[in-house]
């Protein structure tokens, strides 16, 4: 055993090492926040693989985000240097495509389809696609895009577009959606393409009507850990029973029914319902919470006793941390506007907590957007979390595109990504379509006919990008030091400097882990497709600065800790916000305020601070219902 293993173990509480070391068999963790179920998580992999090491198998693990994914794999290797390689530590998403990219042909689905993970991009495809069912005679318009959400949520709980219509109690708004869901359904298909959801909805069809395909996994992967797993969707829930097959039961499963706040893409108690009656799982409690102050877990025990959805067995965290004063501040400010100015004097004049252990949260985005302004203004370096549309480099562009490219040659799609790409980079004008069309008439590739067309109008540059991407559609194999060799002379062109494009692009962590994965010398190559699917994903996740505030919505704030935590807009109508109000205090909605402000809460390690204005954009406002649950009306 590493002695990092073994230190862990040590640090451990009795029960979180039991949870740690009983490998064998289904386990549900059932526990609040900051009682170490992460913990307890990552260090299972390392001991499962510690014990293993003659061993070929693989070990999955499933996460809510990439970060996290990321994140638990490094201190995994850090427990157990090198064995890394056999694990599967991603998301539920990330594990659906490598099934679909290995097993899809058996769907009659070509394993080079695209992802689709913006919204900007499936929205542009469905409103072509109603353009097109508009004129051929169908009652649809391009505003029916709006419809989108409400297929994901259709999607994520498993109802299929024949079935859509009825779950609406409005047969004009059912029939609505149901067409413009189809509508979508076919062009995605026709466009061999999945979205998020339609990844997981693949996989499960695989899964149930391949025979071979869960064995397969079973085999590949005898130990399943899932983190976070009350946010799981029904299909996710439905993709691991399928998977399972009905005696695989070596699945380890934590969970907080007291943070569901994914109810609205599908999560529910239910799912953590089906497990134990499905699987049976021994049944584990952490109690104590190492993260947080006494006062806070006072305070998120006694906001949270007043939710009745939830689990009855489990118990109230206890705080093992010793009191510390003035672990919770109330602040009430007369506008909104004061209320981020005081926020960023308070942050400013902060001589304890360092930035980078500083967060704001929110509800909202928009409520972060002008604290943001006002810390800037002060000097105070801050960042808002944010799911990111692209990178903003051209040239990050373009060597995503690349690898894109390397995986699937012949989609014309991601042909015209990378000449738009290489036109931006060069500022000149290569024409996409012209190109594609060209080539198809002459029978050449792509790029054949991209590297030729620059050559002959003397753009070396292009002529140059052209060539790499005829290289990588020839030989996919080379991807690794083709893209290599691109690198200096995207850098050259930037400037010479490699700081210049991440710097200036404010894609430095994305850039970072690229190049360190793109040059990295490793026995054994991760597949091209999953440095390109975490490409993708990266490229939401925010990029880390680690001397500057964060300032993040309450849901991106999942699993994350500080020393110092702000949450703001502690307001009705703020929060719980204005559409739960209104669904009044027994409903769903309000208890899922109720668990956001929980989760919020309970992300602090040393200080918390609640604020509050009693006016937001010239509307009064009343202090929010939960600060008097939590024990601290008035402040
Ligand atoms: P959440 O529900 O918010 O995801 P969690 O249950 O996953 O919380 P962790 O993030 O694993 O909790 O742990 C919370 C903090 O407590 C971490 O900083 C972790 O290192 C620390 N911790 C956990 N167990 C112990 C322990 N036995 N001794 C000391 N620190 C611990
Ligand atoms: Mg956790």
């Amino acid at each position: 055993m590493t002695t990092e293993l073994d230190n862990i173990l040590a640090s451990l509480s009795d029960i979180q090492r039991e949870a740690v070391l009983s490998t064998e068999g289904a386990a549900l963790v059932l526990a609040g926040p900051g009682s170490g179920k992460t913990r307890v998580l990552t260090a299972r992999i390392a001991r499962i693989l510690d014990e293993t090491r003659q061993r070929k198998f693989r070990i999955l693990a499933l996460t809510f985000t990439t970060k996290a994914a990321m994140e638990m794999r490094e201190r995994v290797d850090l427990l157990v240097p090198g064995l890394t390689e056999r694990t599967l530590i991603g998301t539920f998403h990330a594990f659906c495509t490598q099934l679909l990219r290995q097993h899809g042909s058996h769907l009659e689905m070509s394993p080079d389809f695209a992802i689709f993970d913006q919204d900007a991009d499936r929205e542009a495809l469905l409103v072509d696609a109603l353009g097109v069912a508009a004129a051929n005679g169908e009652p649809v318009s391009a505003e029916d895009v709006r419809w989108l959400k409400t297929i994901d949520q259709l999607k994520s709980r498993l109802i299929v577009p024949e079935k859509a219509a009825e779950r609406f109690r409005d047969a004009k708004s059912g029939e609505a959606a149901a067409r413009v869901y189809r509508i979508y359904e076919n062009t995605l298909r026709a466009n061999n393409s999945m979205d998020f959801n339609g990844l997981i909805l693949g996989a499960c069809r695989l899964l149930r009507d391949v025979p071979g395909v869960a064995e397969r996994v079973r085999q590949t992967y005898p130990y399943w850990l899932v983190d976070e797993f009350q946010d799981t969707t029904p299909a996710q829930y439905r993709l691991i029973r399928l998977a399972a097959g009905d005696s695989f039961r070596n699945v380890f499963a934590v969970a907080d029914d007291d943070q569901i706040i994914y109810q609205w893409a599908g999560a529910s108690y239910r799912q953590i319902e089906r497990f134990r009656a499905d699987f049976q799982p021994e049944l584990m409690q952490l109690v104590e919470n190492h993260r947080c102050p006494p006062a806070i877990v006072a305070a998120a025990n006694k906001l949270v006793a007043n939710n009745t959805f939830r689990t009855p067995e489990k118990q109230p965290i206890v705080a093992a941390k010793p009191d510390s004063e003035d672990a919770i501040a109330v602040h009430v400010l007369a506008t909104d506007g004061e209320e981020q100015q005081w926020i960023a004097e308070s942050i400013g004049s902060n001589g304890r907590d360092s930035w980078g252990q500083t967060a704001v949260l929110g509800r909202t985005r928009a409520i972060l957007l002008p604290i943001e302004q006002a810390l800037q203004a002060k000097g105070i370096k801050a960042v808002v979390a944010q799911r990111r549309d692209r990178f903003i480099s051209p040239e990050f562009n373009w060597l995503q595109a690349c690898l894109d490219q390397a995986l699937r040659p012949n989609d014309v799609r991601v042909f015209r990504l990378m000449v738009d790409a290489a036109n931006r980079v060069a500022s000149d004008e290569l024409d996409a379509e012209i190109l594609a069309a060209e080539a198809d008439a002459a029978g050449a590739s792509y790029f054949e006919h991209w590297a030729n067309t620059a050559t002959a109008s003397g753009n070396e540059y292009l002529a140059t990008l052209g060539g790499y991407g005829l290289q990588l559609a020839q030989s996919r194999s080379q991807w690794r030091s083709m893209v290599r060799a691109a690198i200096p002379i995207l850098v050259s062109k930037a400037g010479g400097d490699e700081s210049v494009i991440s710097d200036a692009a404010d894609d430095k962590a994305a850039w970072d882990v690229c190049l360190k994965e793109i040059r990295s010398e490793k026995g054994s190559e991760p597949e091209l497709d999953e440095v390109i699917q975490g490409l993708a994903l990266r490229s939401k996740e925010p990029p880390h600065d680690p001397e500057a505030v964060t300032l993040m919505t309450i849901h991106a704030s999942k699993g994350l800790e500080f020393d110092s935590v702000y949450v703001v807009g502690l307001a009705e109508s703020v929060m719980p916000s204005w559409q739960s109000v209104k669904q009044g205090d027994a409903s769903a909605e309000m208890e899922e305020e109720r668990r956001n402000c929980f989760v919020a809460i309970t992300r602090t390690r040393e200080r918390l601070t609640l604020t509050y204005a009693s006016n937001y954009r010239g509307w009064s406002k009343s202090p929010s219902r939960f600060l008097s649950e939590m024990g601290l009306a008035g402040g």
